[in-house]
């Protein structure tokens, strides 16, 4: 029901497997480490090396000015020192990134928080201070977490948060920003097929296959991460045009407790833990790869029954839930362009 527009411009499914025939001669991709990952481009027909280029320094310019770990300048660094003290003037993308963050915080109720800087800091999950914290240390950096104290002034282009200690995190969401971001400047380069893939955030520009002779385009295929197994092994296939593929899930960042137990990056900010809800993983799919990376985070953060609801109420949005009793459902606009490849897994209609 949901996106029955959009499965008709977005969307073509085929039956069987029939990308291989595909007569394009194959580019070489390129690949730079950035935003705390590996970044791959793929530029079809009418890609070349200054495009290839634009894209990367853009992507990196976006890891500069969006990143909270990095060493060099960064606007979220200054934005954080700032905190309590003054607003910080700041890129004017960076103002439209941060309001599309409290957009998707107020949607979800502060599920979703770009203030959720003092919790990951804390918690330290996937760096040498992993570890996990007292219950004080968490009461103490969860007062600090609330995304009604982030103040953007568009006129003036400045970012303040109120009150020190606090810090910004745009984990959830800048991966998502740099591949639209790319993805803009393959489309401007006359680019019309490309694939770029973000650590796993996907923007599929174009079709597989561009429609010819009559007959209709050829989507591509994108595979879904299996979150019990190692990177690049898929639980399914989604068949796209033209969309972004975004994943949240237990398996990017995490650690294991001398215990067994998983502690992984995405907190819920209502307990200050990693969410606990019986999701494995999130894959949204939709155009904009920024909204897709929000709503990822957002959907695993709020867990299935109100995340399904979220997604329901977003035209154009879809999402694939999978559960760590290995089931795995999926919204209405994917059934016919979703298939579980892996019979661990079972889909649950
Ligand atoms: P993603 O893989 O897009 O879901 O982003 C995960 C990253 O977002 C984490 O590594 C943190 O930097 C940040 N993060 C974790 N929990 C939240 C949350 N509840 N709201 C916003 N950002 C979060
Ligand atoms: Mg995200």
């Amino acid at each position: 029901m949901v996106i029955n527009t959009m499965l008709q411009k977005t969307f073509v499914v085929f039956c069987v497997p029939l990308l291989l025939a595909v007569c394009a001669k194959p580019p070489s991709p390129r690949l730079e480490l950035a935003l705390g990952t590996v970044c791959t481009v793929n530029l079809f027909e009418g890609g070349n090396a200054q495009l290839y280029s634009d894209i990367f320094s853009r992507i990196q310019e976006i890891d500069r000015t969006m990143t909270a770990f990095s060493e060099e300048f960064s606007d979220i660094i200054a934005i954080n020192k700032q905190a309590g003290i003054e607003p910080v003037q700041v890129r004017d993308d960076l103002i439209a990134v941060l309001e599309t963050a409290l957009y998707y915080a107020a949607l979800s109720g502060g599920a979703f928080d770009p203030t959720i800087g003092p919790l990951v800091t804390l918690w330290g999950i996937g760096t040498d201070s992993q570890r996990i914290p007292g219950d004080a240390e968490i009461a103490a950096a969860l007062a600090l977490v609330n995304w009604r104290d982030l103040v953007i002034d568009r006129e003036a282009g400045t970012v303040f948060l109120r009150r020190a200690g606090m810090a910004l995190d745009l984990g959830a969401i800048a991966k998502g920003y740099a591949g639209d971001e790319a993805a803009r400047i393959a489309r401007e380069g006359n680019v019309q097929r490309a694939i770029i893939d973000l650590g796993g955030n996907i923007v599929a520009v174009g079709s597989r296959e561009a429609a010819q002779n009559g007959t209709e385009a050829l989507p591509w295929r994108i595979g879904v991460q299996n979150p019990l197994d190692e990177r690049g092994a898929s639980i399914g296939v989604l068949w796209v045009h033209n969309a972004s593929v975004v994943t949240s899930g237990v398996y990017e960042r995490y650690f294991v407790s001398d215990e067994g137990k998983h502690y992984h990056h995405l907190f819920d900010p209502a307990n200050g833990y990693p969410a606990e809800n019986g999701l494995l993983s999130v894959t949204i799919v939709t155009e904009s790869s920024t909204i897709a990376d929000a709503l990822s985070t957002v959907v695993f953060v709020l867990g299935f029954e109100y995340g399904k609801a979220v997604i329901d109420s977003i035209p154009n949005a879809e999402a694939i839930f999978v559960f760590d009793d290995c089931r795995v459902i999926i919204t209405d606009g994917l059934i016919g362009f979703f298939m579980i490849t892996n019979d661990a897994f079972t889909l649950d209609l």
